[in-house]
């Protein structure tokens, strides 16, 4: 018999469940039913993050891809199985979870790539997503209102071809979602060391707080970052947690790489949700309002705009807090929506400061005879000195600079506040290019 293979693109997104399901978990049982059937795996799963602004998005707004080759006679039943086993594992009655599943057989098409490239920094409706998937004829399967379709779509047009970090992913039993995981500080605090350089935003340097290790109830034990999938499947045996691994499984991702940023515009063409970065000049000097947050204006030739840092941004405002008027700087932002109480506004993620100005302070000048500082003589009648009685009624304010304490370079919000998607200052120089040559042995387990 003469067996014929071909290439399957299988993506899918928002497979989540009031109980604490996920994506990357079911991808990760998906991929332990593909190895049975003879899959051949040409990359590793990919863990695409999409446009983070997005308000009707899933937890962390990630999508997963799988890519493998397989006996053209399977793919029938792989989108079969995967409709039967959704069906179970998001219980129909969470009506917030409207996952998708797409299969792309052989080359992906220019449109696909093109949504993808969109999806990381705008809001892209669903019909979209469906014109393409009628105008290539792509099996697909969806629940609810079919928004998993975006980020199934998304994924697979992603290849990560430009820069991208790996993610090991550890699971808990569903069973054991509701007990604390109990993962131990130290122990990731003396994986970090081991790995330095190879691994990053697994533990904030600042505060000593461990991040590896999610909140709520899904089933990811912990997870680690790092460069390189063998990186991260070493760095994983140092990691000592109360609950069991169940299983776990390493993703190649765009988490770090700032693939969502990479659109400049000016203010007057910014749009509700966009992801993007914004060129301009500090139009007023930032302050902070009750609640902690902290605003300013930018402007640049085509308008202005209000700018906010909140509150979880934590030390990052008091950096904004030093930016003066005049000051050249570049924002890293998501574009919130304008409401009742504000106009379109952007929510500060990043800030990039190019030129600091020269900021001058003026003093009344001191007195020739004593050098005692002299004061108003009244309204255009120049100064007095109150020691010596000194009068001088042609004499005028003395500027002198100010000395700033911002330096030109790049500011961050803390480890904790940052997006998945955050090129961390870990990451300002490193880049990981193209699919790599060979994959490890083992990627997953079971
Ligand atoms: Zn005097």
């Amino acid at each position: 018999m003469i067996v014929v293979e071909e290439r399957i693109h299988l993506g899918m997104d928002d497979i989540d469940s009031p109980r604490g399901g996920c994506t990357t978990h079911f991808a990760s049982l998906l991929v332990e039913y593909l190895s049975t059937i003879g899959a051949k795996w040409i990359d590793y799963p990919n863990l695409v993050r999409l446009n983070p602004n997005i308000p009707y998005r899933t937890r962390g707004n990630g999508a997963v891809a799988l890519r493998f080759d397989i006996d053209s006679s399977e793919s029938e039943g792989i989108l079969k199985w995967v409709s039967e086993k959704i069906v179970g594992y998001i219980e129909k009655s969470y009506p917030n979870t409207n996952p998708g599943v797409i299969i792309v057989k052989g080359e992906i098409s220019n449109d696909v790539t093109n949504f993808a490239r969109r999806a990381l920094w705008r809001a892209l409706p669903i019909e979209l997503a469906r014109r393409i998937l009628r105008k290539h004829e792509l099996m697909h399967f969806c629940v609810g209102n079919g928004r998993g379709l975006i980020g199934a779509l998304s994924s697979i047009g992603n290849q990560l071809r430009n820069d991208h970090t790996y993610e090991f992913l550890a699971y808990r039993g569903l069973d054991a979602i509701g007990e604390t995981r109990g993962v131990n500080p130290q122990s990731v605090i003396e994986m970090d060391k081991m790995f330095s350089g190879r691994l990053f935003s697994n533990l904030d340097p600042v505060s000593g707080r461990i991040l590896v290790e999610p909140r709520g109830p899904d089933p990811v034990l912990f997870g680690l970052r790092g460069e390189a999938a063998g990186d991260v499947i070493r760095a994983a045996d140092h990691v000592q947690s109360s609950q069991d691994i169940d299983r776990w499984m390493v993703f190649r991702t765009n988490q770090g790489t700032n693939e969502h940023l990479e659109n400049r515009l000016q203010i007057s063409r910014l749009r509700p949700y966009i992801a993007v970065t914004v060129e301009g000049r500090v139009e007023s000097q930032p302050t902070m309002l009750e609640g902690g947050h902290v605003v300013f204006k930018l402007g640049d030739d085509s308008g202005t705009i209000e700018c906010a840092a909140y509150e979880p941004s934590g030390d990052f405002r008091k950096t904004i807090l030093l930016l003066r008027q005049g000051d050249s700087i570049v924002i890293l932002a998501g574009v919130r929506p304008s409401s009742k109480n504000h106009g379109l506004t952007l929510n500060v993620e990043g800030l990039q400061v190019r030129e600091v100005t020269e900021q001058v302070e003026y003093a009344n000048p001191v007195c020739p005879r004593c050098d005692r500082r002299m004061k108003s003589a009244g309204k255009q009648k120049g100064f007095k000195c109150a020691n010596c009685g000194h009068r001088d009624a042609v004499a005028e304010k003395i500027a002198t600079p100010v000395s700033r304490s911002l330096k030109i370079g790049y500011y961050l919000p803390p480890l904790s506040a940052q997006r998945h998607l955050t090129r961390p200052l870990a990451r300002i120089k490193r880049r990981n290019r193209g699919r790599p040559d060979h994959m490890v042995e083992e990627w997953h387990i079971p």
